[in-house]
């Protein structure tokens, strides 16, 4: 039996979506496109979508529409994957990290506020702040954006984990709280489009120029062009751009998998809370969810005790189950160390998480014998790394 840590969910209606897409006409720069857009904007209450060929490429953009450039900062959490960060330095930008509530695994508004008074005063706030919505479960926006209304600084949500998920009763992608929020579609994210992602906004400025920026920076929009059109073919290239598009095909699938983004949302709230029932005698930690909120549940990482850590995650990979870690702190990446002097000890709250996390198998079609498997398993390692 293997198990891994997340998968995909595809149904026939999935595949016969993209079979007419292949069939049809377009298979870039169709009509499934913005309706995966609208659709998706609809079921978050925003104004905009912007549809793009990953999370990563969202980011970026994101990042270039908030006028993100050299000599700017950008501060994230380091418990993320590193596209989070990686976005600031596609921009030329600097990147500073913000410590996790030991608690929700998110970033901690308090070390927030703390750090954004003393970098006031040393004259150097960052210009956007990306705040990541960790396993599915959304961070304290209320406090965020309280805090980066007092600052001046613009919030991006990387809500990768997170379609789906409810921050007190709205949408995540709603945009209340923040000026973008980007989603991933990666097979193992909460839908699927192979690869792709989106930007949702509620301001028309932000969006307009993130679609420029899909497209190489061209517009065939004469009013934007400097001297007018030359004619039907006309295009002019008013910006520096990319091809950050999505195909037809992976519209077509994420739309149709977007009718079952509740069911999926839903079946991982009951094997979530099977999980906390089976593990609820063990000497592990479980997954925050707060009351208010309805996480996405991306992940289910349960913390482990350190010194153990690894040999159980050996054990259970031992026996088929596809554990992982979610997630190597940012800041003690090689890459980040180098560049920036980052060091073991500056974040100790999401290097203490990382050296007991261990990510449970997590998906839709997770069947409830193959849960109670893997939680038989971290029993039996528990157990025998204690002995
Ligand atoms: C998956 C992920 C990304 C990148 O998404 P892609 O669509 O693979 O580019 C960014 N941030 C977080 C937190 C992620 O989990």
């Amino acid at each position: 039996m293997t198990i891994p840590y997340g998968k995909q969910t595809i149904s026939e209606a999935d595949i016969q979506a993209v079979v007419s897409v292949l069939q049809s006409d377009f298979l870039t720069q169709g009509s499934r496109v913005p309706a995966f857009e609208q659709a998706l904007a609809d079921y978050c209450g925003a104004q905009h979508a912007v549809a793009v060929c990953n999370a990563t490429a969202a980011l970026h953009l994101a990042c270039l529409a908030l006028g993100l450039g050299p000599g700017d900062l950008v501060w994230t959490t380091p418990t993320t994957f590193v596209a989070s960060a990686n976005c600031a330095l596609y921009c030329g930008a600097d990147v500073d990290f913000v410590d996790i509530d030991p608690q929700t695994w998110n970033m901690s508004p308090d070390a927030l506020a703390e750090k954004l008074a003393r970098a006031k005063a040393a004259g150097r706030l960052p210009k956007v702040l990306v705040a990541v919505h960790l396993c599915g479960e959304p961070c304290d926006m209320a406090a965020i954006k309280r805090l980066s209304d007092e600052y001046g600084v613009a919030v991006i949500e990387d809500a990768s984990h997170a379609v789906g998920a409810r921050y007190r009763g709205g949408a995540v992608g709603g945009g209340q709280y923040s000026d973008i929020t980007v989603f991933s579609f990666h097979p193992v994210k909460i839908i699927t489009t192979g690869e792709g992602g989106m930007c949702l906004t509620n301001r028309a400025d932000l969006a307009h120029k993130i679609a420029l920026l899909r497209s190489h920076g061209i517009t065939r929009n004469a009013d934007e062009m400097e001297g007018g059109s030359d004619g039907a073919w006309y295009y002019q290239q008013i910006d520096l751009g990319f091809n950050y598009r999505m195909t037809e095909m992976q519209a077509a699938l994420g739309l149709s998998q977007l009718q079952r983004l509740d069911e999926f949302v839903a079946r991982r709230h009951v094997l979530a809370a099977q999980y906390d029932e089976l593990l609820a005698d063990l000497p592990v930690g479980l997954p925050f969810r707060h009351p208010d909120n309805r996480s996405a549940l991306h992940l289910y990482p349960v913390l482990v005790p350190v010194q153990h850590r690894n040999r159980i995650f050996n054990a259970l990979r031992a026996n088929g189950i596809g554990v992982n870690v979610h997630y190597i702190p940012v800041h003690t990446q090689p890459y980040y160390r180098k560049r920036f002097g980052f060091a073991e000890g500056d974040f100790p709250n999401a290097e203490r998480y990382y050296a007991q996390a261990v990510s449970l198998p997590m998906y839709f079609s997770l069947s409830d014998e193959e849960q109670r498997f893997v939680a038989d398993a971290l029993r039996q390692a528990l157990q025998e790394a204690a002995a």
